[in-house]
């Protein structure tokens, strides 16, 4: 936490880290978006709005910058992230604590999110040494035959709020060591960090000193101007994070127009808990992944197998951490559990544990936190054990609420497990190794990310990020994942004096 804001209103914390980061008072005053830290429930700011037609200019100007940026070597292109991972090592603490503020985090989880786009800078950095194709064996003689990656074009971000700033820096900083130029749309919810983290990267592109006007823009707004980056035809890639409601809107309009997409789209992660597990290993994997963020991570575990036989070892331990687990305001003392983002969230997850009810299930916890501020809703974390899969555990409840159900039968928890419609996370704590390597095999776990006695969240950037089913397809940040901001070019180079055809086909004139 900065020393020098602690002590001030939540807004003026907030206004005082933006301006050390030098973004401009004009930015965030007297403007029609309101941002509101869910700490205090408190107003932060409003701020400036962009129009349709302003976000088609800086789509425009971002198209003429990647013309320049692609033709500059990508280690050079490298060197500008590299500085932009500097600038955000020295903004770290202030960022940190902004993402608190406005996404309501604890200040360990604010600070983490700042260093995943450190991570993420400096894996793009060695990958602008990397941007390799292959060289493949042609069947024809005196011939060379290779595939050579070239940028893509503007690329297209949109975020959510409970990743505010870590998701558009594993996006940036892939796509501008690629040969890219990007426009973000960061959450309604979350205006604050995004022109905070934009700062930071023009102070990183001032320092690079050769980088083209334009070549990075955010576009303050709500989902409206978020369609005008989904509808413009020079934003070759848009890369989506939200709920699979979002992606069933903005993936059918991208295919229309051939566009590409990364949609990183909603979680409903499973564990497995199974007789031979570590259960002191499996209780702390489990609080952090079902409890940590409020329950607001994509990744967070929302249903948890437990067999029969450790049933009752496992679930009252879980119970009482349940019941004892910090919730409050995350900057001042140190709570565990921080506020949902909205009333929204708040209600949302009422209906799910009513609903819960309704189908046998017993719920402990889930009840509000009064803190004596009207407008922040704070929670206590839901355990529900419920007698089947159904109802609201077939969906993702963006809050604390954690579905305990017993399994006897290995083979039929797979398949409850796979039985949702998304397909992101998911988690086995077992010491059998048959186990253990069946739900990582082709007929285990369907999801994108499948973990052994670790929890379904807190993943590392040098993995590809994403997952299947209705999360959407796409994957992000580390291993090949840059592949997706570059096309692929196919090329043969005849040195011969002869024109042989392909599979033999012969066309004599
Ligand atoms: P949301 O879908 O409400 O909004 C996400 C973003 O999409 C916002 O910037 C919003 O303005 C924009 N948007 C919404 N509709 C749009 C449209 N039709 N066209 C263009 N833009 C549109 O999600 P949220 O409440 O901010 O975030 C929570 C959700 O995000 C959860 O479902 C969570 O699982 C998911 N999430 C997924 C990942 C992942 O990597 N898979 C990561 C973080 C969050």
């Amino acid at each position: 936490m900065n020393i020098a804001t602690k002590n001030l209103p939540i807004a003026e914390e907030a206004a005082a880290i933006l301006e050390r980061l030098g973004v401009e008072r004009a930015a965030y005053t007297g403007g029609d978006l309101k941002a509101f830290s869910p700490i205090t429930g408190e107003q932060t700011a409003s701020l400036k709005t962009v129009t349709a037609s302003d976000a088609a200019a800086m789509i425009n100007r971002a198209d003429n910058a990647f013309r320049a940026w692609r033709l500059v070597p990508a280690p050079k292109r490298g060197e500008l992230v590299r500085l932009f991972g500097e600038e955000l090592r020295s903004a770290k603490s202030d960022l940190g604590h902004l993402v608190s503020i406005e996404a309501g985090k604890s200040p360990s989880e604010g600070l983490g999110e700042v260093q995943e786009m450190i991570d993420i800078c400096d894996f793009a950095v060695g990958l602008s040494r990397q941007l390799y194709g292959l060289t493949i064996a042609t069947e024809r003689p005196g011939h060379r035959m290779m595939e050579t990656w070239h940028p893509l074009g503007v690329i297209g971000i949109i975020s959510a709020f409970n990743f505010p700033v870590a998701v558009w820096a594993w996006n940036t900083a892939l796509a501008l060591v690629c040969g890219n130029s990007v426009v973000w749309k960061p959450s309604e919810k979350t205006p604050l960090t995004a022109l905070a983290a934009q700062g930071i990267l023009e102070r990183a592109l001032k320092r690079f000193g050769e980088g083209p006007e334009g070549l990075a823009h955010v576009l303050i707004g709500d989902r409206a101007i978020g369609e005008v980056l989904v509808d413009h035809d020079k934003v070759r890639l848009v890369s989506a994070t939200g709920s699979t409601r979002m992606g069933r809107e903005v993936g059918p309009r991208l295919a229309k127009r051939f566009a590409r997409a990364i949609l990183e789209l909603g979680g409903n992660n499973g564990g497995i808990v199974c007789p031979s597990a570590d259960l002191d290993m499996a209780l702390r994997a489990v609080a952090f992944g079902a409890m940590g963020t409020a329950g607001q991570r994509c990744t967070s575990l929302r249903r948890l197998f437990v067999h029969d036989s450790v049933y009752d070892k496992l679930v009252p331990r879980l119970k009482k951490a349940y019941a004892s687990v910090s919730v409050g305001n995350p900057l001042d003392g140190g709570a565990l559990v921080g506020p949902l983002i909205d009333r929204l969230a708040f209600d949302n997850m009422q209906k799910a544990l009513v609903e819960a009810k309704m189908r046998g299930g017993t719920v402990h916890g889930g009840e509000r936190v009064e803190t004596g501020h009207a407008d922040a809703y704070y929670v206590k974390p839901a355990l529900v054990e419920m007698p089947a899969q159904d109802g609201p555990v077939l969906e993702e409840t963006f809050a604390p609420i954690l579905y305990v159900l017993k399994y006897n039968d290995f083979e039929a928890v797979l398949a409850d497990h796979n039985a949702v419609g998304a397909g992101l996370s998911s988690s086995i704590f077992t010491l059998d190794m048959r186990e253990a390597e069946r739900f990582l095999a082709v007929d285990g776990s369907d999801c994108g990310i499948a973990n052994v006695n670790i929890g379904t969240s807190g993943a590392e950037i040098g993995g590809a990020f994403g997952g299947e089913k209705e999360t959407g397809g796409g994957r992000e940040s580390g291993s090949d994942a840059w592949k997706a901001y570059m096309r692929r070019a196919t090329n043969t180079v005849n040195y011969s004096k002869a024109l042989p055809l392909a599979q033999g086909v012969s066309f004599d004139i």
